[in-house]
């Protein structure tokens, strides 16, 4: 059941998967304030939605406390960089917005009676030891690597949204959520949806790390929404973690295939060394999003990649609105853009 019309506050709301879930709340007649550092998202993204006058936008970073006037309805948490090189250029800035930025967001989610969602992750399962991965895995994930800033950082996040409702009883709501593509990706954020299409319109070599047998299951962003808003609207006691993800499930090269042949590229293929603990197999089990927000994905792989190459077509025809990440902020040897 949709909310009430209230304010509602979206915490990396002009990231990626941030900027379409304001564009859902805006549109069905809720105020929403977002806030964002643009540390990997842009004014770009949201800019249709500052001409409302049900949205505005707060430049601030999570990991420190923050103060609102007025009171919240409902609280998103989305900010933290999603792309491994984005969250790797700035480890430690990782783990602080993840940490730091949970318990800012339950203290305003105290302070204000609200409810709040966390975007968590899949890989809450590292390398998953089980497939395909249900709730009930703890996850096998390596504390020390390059990835544990943001694994581990999404881990002690849910950790304390636990804590917070068992202690204060706060409301939460905390989502799984697996490999999200679509429409305001940055052309440079170093994903691979974004790196292989980007290649291929423009015939360049497209980059499979490793051998490209290595798995991975696409979700198309509007569904992502859609599950997001309905965990949201779910009755207090379905906390989560919700899996939310699209099990249809691809190697690597055989998406790299997928992407060129539907974008008709000569894009060659090359091989390049697998990132350190990149994870073997994602799947994920949706049975408990079925069952408990009646939620599953409607958008196939093939017709969301379509959307996505006629997005970044257009942008590729006008790189003065492209939407790049800072690129200082990137590590460009990993970028195939
Ligand atoms: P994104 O990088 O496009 O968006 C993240 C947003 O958070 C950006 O606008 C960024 O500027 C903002 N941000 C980062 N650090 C911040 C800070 N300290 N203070 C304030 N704002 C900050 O990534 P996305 O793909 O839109 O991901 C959104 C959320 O969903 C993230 O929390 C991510 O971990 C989670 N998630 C995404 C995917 C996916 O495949 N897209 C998968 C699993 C989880
Ligand atoms: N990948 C790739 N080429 C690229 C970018 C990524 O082969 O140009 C691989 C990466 O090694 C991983 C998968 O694609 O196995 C998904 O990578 P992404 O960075 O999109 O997200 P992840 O699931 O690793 O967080």
């Amino acid at each position: 059941m949709p909310a009430r019309l209230g304010n509602l506050l979206v915490l990396g709301g002009a990231g990626f998967v941030g900027s379409h879930l304001c564009e859902r709340l805006v549109s069905e007649g809720h105020h929403v304030t977002c806030v964002d550092n643009l540390a990997t998202g842009s004014l770009a993204n949201i800019r249709h939605l500052m001409k409302t006058n049900r949205f505005s936008m707060v430049q601030c970073d999570v990991a420190k406390p923050m103060k609102f006037s007025g009171k919240f309805n409902q609280i998103y948490n989305l900010a933290c960089p999603a792309s491994p090189p984005a969250y790797q250029a700035d480890p430690i800035q990782t783990v602080k917005t993840s940490v730091l930025g949970a318990i800012n967001v339950l203290e305003l989610a105290r302070e204000h009676d609200a409810p709040v969602f966390q975007a968590s992750t899949s890989e809450i399962y590292g390398d998953p030891l089980h497939h395909p991965q249900h709730e009930a895995d703890w996850g096998n994930v390596n504390p020390i690597g390059p990835r544990a800033c943001y694994d581990e950082g999404k881990r002690c996040a849910e950790t304390l949204f636990f804590d917070y409702h068992r202690v204060h009883g706060v409301s939460i709501r905390i989502a799984r959520i697996f490999n999200t593509y679509g429409p305001r990706m940055a052309i440079n954020d170093g994903r691979v949806v974004s790196n292989f299409i980007v290649a291929a319109l423009q015939d360049k070599p497209i980059t499979v790390y490793g051998t490209g047998a290595q798995t991975r299951s696409f979700c198309y962003v509007d569904d992502l929404v859609d599950g997001i808003v309905r965990l949201m609207n779910a009755p207090d006691d379905v906390t989560g973690p919700v899996n939310l993800g699209n099990p249809e499930e691809f190697t690597v090269r055989d998406f790299a295939e997928l992407v060129i042949s539907l974008t008709n590229s000569r894009s060659e293929i090359v091989y390049l060394p697998l990132p350190t603990d990149d994870p073997r197999q994602r799947r994920p089990d949706i049975g408990r999003a079925a069952e408990l927000l009646g939620w599953r994905p409607t958008i196939s792989v093939e017709a969301g990649v379509r959307r996505t190459i006629a997005y970044f077509d257009a942008i590729l025809q006008r790189p003065d609105r492209a939407y790049c990440v800072n690129q200082s902020n990137v590590e460009l040897s990993q970028l195939s853009y």
